[in-house]
Parts: structure tokens; C-alpha cells; sequence
């Protein structure tokens, strides 16, 4: 009887997952197909399906981004169950964190210019090549007076998270199976609110996903490498850790990530067939298969034979892992 009733329960009964965008663009065929591929999965697990703006970066954000991108989800059908939520408005959940962080002597503030870093890193024979992320050397590590409270005027310094010694973060992605990361060797002290005062990516996102009870994270594989360290933030933090599926990269004809800056165009929503036709191209990026043809189908249609497709990709990437 038991086993019954418990074989009866969605597979995630709480599950929740997040697209999280940053309105530095519209969304083109790279971030679609990531859009779908998180929203596929809460609807094949039952899950709820959130949306968050990420645009801390006020810089590399553009103005009306943001409702563009919002306005290009619901042409696709691509539906979310709670209030959007933007990280602009959530400065102060952030500060709590960095204070927080702070009483625990876990960050400490850092005025390294870009170049002084290069230059104690190549004194220690450790730089890195051109394209690769320079490993903090903790130059700023012990200099800090502590004091009570975060100080308040800490303008152009950073704050780094200081990484504990040896802290090798393993972690099974659905995709790409066990990884591990050497956060000492492989990036060092992170930055979690940088020196214009703007708070750091990695801190925004581990804050949000845990004041919004993210269990499933499904994003690009571009962002696989932030993951240890998010990971490692979640656990000094005290939240628990949400499951990690990152998708493969749509690539241009050059072999290079889409993206705003290699002019990536952005997803015709003009009419339903434009928006099937981009749906179908995502989902055959995504590796979706026996999708039949997109003739006289509304998207409502195809979105719920996409997340069919979904879940027998699903069961045949965890069975190749197995
Ligand atoms: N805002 C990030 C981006 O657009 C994504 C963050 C995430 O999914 O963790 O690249
Ligand atoms: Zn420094």
C-alpha cells in the first residue's frame, strides 16, 4: 500500500527551477535554448518554473532589456509561476550576506589594481595565459583590522571570499556527470562585491537561489565554470545545494559562444510560426528527438510534446551515466 501511494508522487514534488537572465541583450538562440531547457525540466518534474532578472551589472545592462526578454518568454509560451524578481531591488539581501560573511572573517577587502595582480602573480612564476582567469594571489589577506560591523565606507576596495585551504568541490552534473574543482588552485579569492560597489555575480546568485528555494538549476555550459565556487558559497553560507544540469552551448559558424557581443540575433517572436521555428531549432540543439512536424500546431502543442521529448532525453543521459 505504501509503495504505491509513494509511486503515485511526482518525481520532484518541490521541485523549483529558475531562468535567470541578464538584460544585457534580447534573448537569441543560445539563451532560448537555455530558457527551454530549464522550463522543459519543471514541467516534466511537475516542478514551478521562476524567473529572475539578473542586472546588478548596471553597466553591461540596457535599458528596457528587460521586458523585452519577458515580453520574448511569453511569445514562446515559455510561462513562469511567481512574480518576477529583480536583482536591483535586492541590494540590501546581498549586504546582509556580505555582513554576515563579514562577523565570520570569511571576506576581507582587497584594492589590488588589475595590474598588481598580474605583477605578484608572474613574481610567483604563476601567470596564466591570456584568456584564462588570473588566480588571485591573496596579497590583501592579512592586512585587515577587523573591526565590529562591515566597515560602511569601504569604497574602492573589493571584498574576496577567502577560500579555505584545500577545498576541492566535487559535484554530479545531470549532464556531465561527476566534476570537481580545486577552488585554491583553479580561481582563488573571489570577489563578492567589487570595488564600484557593484555585488559580485557569484554572491547574487547563491542569495537569490536560496531566498527563492531553488532545488534545480538548469543553465548553459558557459557558466559550468562558476559552479564550484557557488557551491563552495552555498555551504559557508549554511543553504543546501540545488542540483546542476548545464546544457550545451549553441555555437556560431565560427565555433563561438552566441552572445550579444558576436552580434547573436535576436529570436523572431513576430509571429507564431517565427517563434515555432525558433523553438524547433532550440530543441534540436537540446538533442530533443521525434518532435514531429511543427504543421498546424499551436506552441501550447508543441511545448507539451517538447516536454515528452524532454524526459526521454533526460532518461537517456542518466542512463549513459549510470
Ligand atoms: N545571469 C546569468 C547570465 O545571464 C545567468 C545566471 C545563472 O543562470 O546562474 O549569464
Ligand atoms: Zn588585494
Amino acid at each position: 500500500m505504501i509503495l504505491a501511494v509513494s509511486s503515485l508522487k511526482p518525481p520532484h514534488p518541490r521541485y523549483r527551477g529558475r531562468f535567470a537572465p541578464s538584460p544585457t541583450g534580447p534573448l537569441h538562440a543560445g539563451s532560448l535554448a537555455s530558457a527551454l531547457g530549464s522550463w522543459l525540466d519543471a514541467r516534466a518534474n511537475q516542478g514551478a518554473w521562476l524567473v529572475r532578472i539578473e542586472d546588478l551589472d548596471v553597466p553591461r545592462c540596457i535599458t528596457g532589456m528587460d521586458q523585452r526578454i519577458l515580453a520574448q518568454l511569453q511569445a514562446c509560451g515559455l510561462t513562469w509561476d511567481e512574480e518576477v524578481i529583480w536583482q536591483s531591488q535586492r541590494l540590501s539581501a546581498y549586504q546582509n550576506a556580505l555582513e554576515t560573511l563579514y562577523k565570520d572573517r570569511q571576506i576581507y577587502p582587497c584594492t589590488c589594481s588589475r595590474q598588481q595582480i598580474t605583477s605578484a602573480l608572474s613574481s610567483q612564476g604563476k601567470l596564466r595565459a591570456r584568456n584564462q582567469e588570473q588566480v588571485y594571489p591573496g596579497t590583501c589577506r592579512n592586512g585587515h583590522v577587523w573591526q565590529a560591523q562591515l566597515p560602511k565606507e569601504s569604497s574602492a576596495s573589493a571584498w574576496r571570499l577567502a577560500i579555505k585551504h584545500d577545498q576541492q568541490v566535487r559535484f554530479t552534473d545531470a549532464e556531465f556527470g561527476l566534476l570537481e574543482q580545486n577552488l585554491n588552485g583553479d580561481v582563488g579569492d573571489f570577489v563578492l562585491r567589487r570595488a564600484d560597489g557593484i555585488f559580485a555575480y557569484q554572491l547574487a546568485v547563491v542569495v537569490d537561489d536560496a531566498r527563492q528555494g531553488i532545488t534545480h538549476i538548469v543553465r548553459g555550459a558557459d557558466l559550468l565554470n562558476n559552479t564550484g565556487r557557488q557551491i563552495y558559497l552555498q555551504g559557508v553560507l549554511g543553504y543546501s545545494t540545488p542540483q546542476y544540469r548545464h546544457l550545451p552551448l549553441v555555437l556560431d559558424p565560427h565555433g563561438e559562444k552566441l552572445s550579444k557581443q558576436t552580434r547573436a540575433t535576436e529570436v523572431n517572436t513576430a509571429s507564431d510560426a517565427a517563434v515555432l521555428d525558433a523553438l524547433q531549432a532550440a530543441a534540436l540543439h537540446l538533442g530533443l528527438s521525434g518532435l514531429s512536424d511543427l504543421q498546424g500546431q499551436t506552441i501550447a502543442e508543441w511545448l507539451l510534446q517538447a516536454t515528452h521529448a524532454w524526459t526521454d532525453r533526460t532518461r537517456q543521459i542518466s542512463r549513459t551515466q549510470n
